[in-house]
C-alpha cells in the first residue's frame, strides 16, 4: 500500500512525525509493505510552488492507495487566484471524498464531564454550506453590495443518498442506531429532503433504529447524554461543528480521528485544525492523526479484503487505549509527555503487544 504523507501546517509536522512512526511500525509488525511518500501542501507548498496544492500532487495522490493529510492553516488561505487553495476542500472535491467519518469515544482514564460513550458522526463532505466546493467553479459566496453577502447552500438527492447509505452501513457494524441531525424547521426544503432520503434509505436496513433531532437541540442532547447516540448522519457544516463537540466531550479535540472516504479514494485527516497556539511546542496530542491513520488502514483492508490491514488498524487503536490507560499521554488528556515522547512510548508498547 502506497500512502502519500503531507505533514501540513502548525502542529502538523509534529503529529505527522509520530503518525509516520506508527505506520512504519505497523507495517513491519503486520507485514503491510507500506510505502510512505512525503509530499508538501499548505504554506510550504505556497512558498515553493506558488500554490498550496498542485495538479502534480493530485496525480501522485490518485496513483497511490491513500493519503494522510496533516492539519492545514485553512483560514490563512483567502484568495484562490493567488494559489491560496484550501487543501482539505481540494482533495475532498477532486477525489470525491463524500463521507467524513468522525468517531468519538470516552476512555476510562481520560477525565470528562459526561457518561462513557462511543459514537460516530457521519458528515456529508462535498456540498452543503461550504462555499468553496458546492459549485462547479469559483466560490458560492456573493458580495451583492459592499454591505450585503449571500452564501448559498447546496443539497442534492445524490449526495443525501450516498451519505445516508454510508451511515446505515456503518451503523450495521456498530449498535444499529442512526440519528439524523438537521434544521428542517427552518431549512424546510433542503433538510426536509435530507430527512426523507435518510429515512427511505433506512428502509433497506430494518434492523437499524432511526430517530432525528433538530441540530440546535442536538447540541444539548449530546452534551446531556452522549451515550444515547451511536451513528449520527448530518449535512456538511452541522457535522463539522458537532464532531468537534463530540471529540472535545470525549476528553480532547486531539482525540478525534477522522476519515474522508469516497468510492475510490480515502484520506485520513485529524478532526482538528493546525492549532497555531501550540505549534512547535511539542505538546500537541498526536492521537487524532494516529487514529485517522488507523482508519485509513482499515478502509484499505476492507476495500482489498486484506485482513492484515484491518488487524493493524485494531492494534493501533488498542495501543492508543493502552497508552491512555497508563497515562503516557499529552497534557490535554491529563498526562505530562510531549508529542515526540508519546510516539516513542507507542513504539515501545506496540512492539511488546
Ligand atoms: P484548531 O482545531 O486548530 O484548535 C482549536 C483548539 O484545540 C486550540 O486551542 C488548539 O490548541 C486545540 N487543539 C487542536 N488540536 C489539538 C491537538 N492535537 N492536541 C491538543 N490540542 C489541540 O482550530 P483553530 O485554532 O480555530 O484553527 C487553526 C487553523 O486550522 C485555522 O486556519 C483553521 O481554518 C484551520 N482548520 C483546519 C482544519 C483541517 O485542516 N482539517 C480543521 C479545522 C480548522
Amino acid at each position: 500500500m502506497k500512502i502519500i504523507i503531507i505533514p501540513g501546517d502548525g502542529i502538523g509536522p509534529e503529529t505527522m512525525a509520530v503518525t509516520t512512526q506508527v505506520l512504519e511500525n505497523a507495517s513491519a509488525k503486520f507485514n503491510l509493505g507500506l510505502k510512505l511518500e512525503q509530499e508538501i501542501a499548505g504554506h510550504s507548498s505556497l512558498e515553493k510552488y506558488g500554490s498550496t496544492v498542485t495538479s502534480i500532487l493530485l496525480e501522485k495522490v490518485k496513483a497511490a492507495n491513500g493519503l494522510m493529510l496533516g492539519p492545514m492553516a485553512t483560514y490563512d488561505f483567502k484568495d484562490e487566484s493567488k494559489g491560496e487553495i484550501n487543501p482539505s476542500k481540494f482533495f475532498r472535491k477532486e477525489l470525491d471524498l463524500f463521507a467524513n467519518i468522525r468517531p468519538s469515544r470516552t476512555y476510562p482514564k481520560v477525565p470528562t464531564c459526561v457518561k462513557p460513550f462511543d459514537l460516530a458522526v457521519v458528515r456529508e463532505n462535498t456540498e452543503g454550506f461550504y462555499a468553496d466546493r458546492n459549485i462547479e467553479s469559483g466560490g458560492s459566496e456573493m458580495l451583492i453590495t459592499p454591505d450585503v453577502v449571500i452564501s448559498l447552500r447546496r443539497i442534492t438527492r445524490q449526495c443525501c443518498e450516498r451519505i445516508a447509505k454510508a451511515a446505515f452501513e456503518l451503523a450495521m457494524t456498530r449498535k444499529k442506531h442512526v440519528t439524523i441531525v438537521h434544521k428542517a424547521n427552518v431549512l424546510k426544503i433542503g433538510d426536509g429532503m435530507f430527512i426523507d432520503i435518510c429515512k427511505a434509505i433506512g428502509q433497506n436496513y430494518p434492523q437499524v433504529q432511526i430517530d432525528d433531532f433538530i441540530v440546535d437541540a442536538m447540541m444539548a442532547h449530546v452534551v446531556r447524554a452522549p451515550e444515547r447516540f451511536d451513528t449520527i448522519v448530518t449535512t456538511n457544516m452541522f457535522g463539522d461543528i458537532l464532531s468537534d463537540l463530540t471529540a472535545e466531550l470525549s476528553g480532547s479535540l486531539g482525540l478525534g480521528g477522522s476519515l474522508n472516504a469516497g468510492e475510490q479514494y480515502a484520506m485520513g485527516q485529524a478532526a482538528h485544525g493546525s492549532a497555531p497556539d501550540i505549534a512547535g511546542k511539542d505538546i500537541a496530542n498526536p492521537f487524532s492523526l494516529v487514529l485517522s491513520a488507523a482508519m485509513l488502514l482499515n478502509w484499505h483492508g476492507q476495500k482489498t479484503t486484506q485482513v492484515q490491514f484491518t488487524d493493524a488498524s485494531k492494534a493501533i487503536e488498542k495501543c492508543v487505549g493502552l497508552l491512555i490507560d497508563s497515562g503516557e499521554v499529552t497534557r490535554d488528556i491529563g498526562g505530562n509527555l510531549g508529542t515526540k515522547a508519546v510516539g516513542d512510548s507507542f513504539v515501545r508498547h506496540f512492539s511488546k503487544g
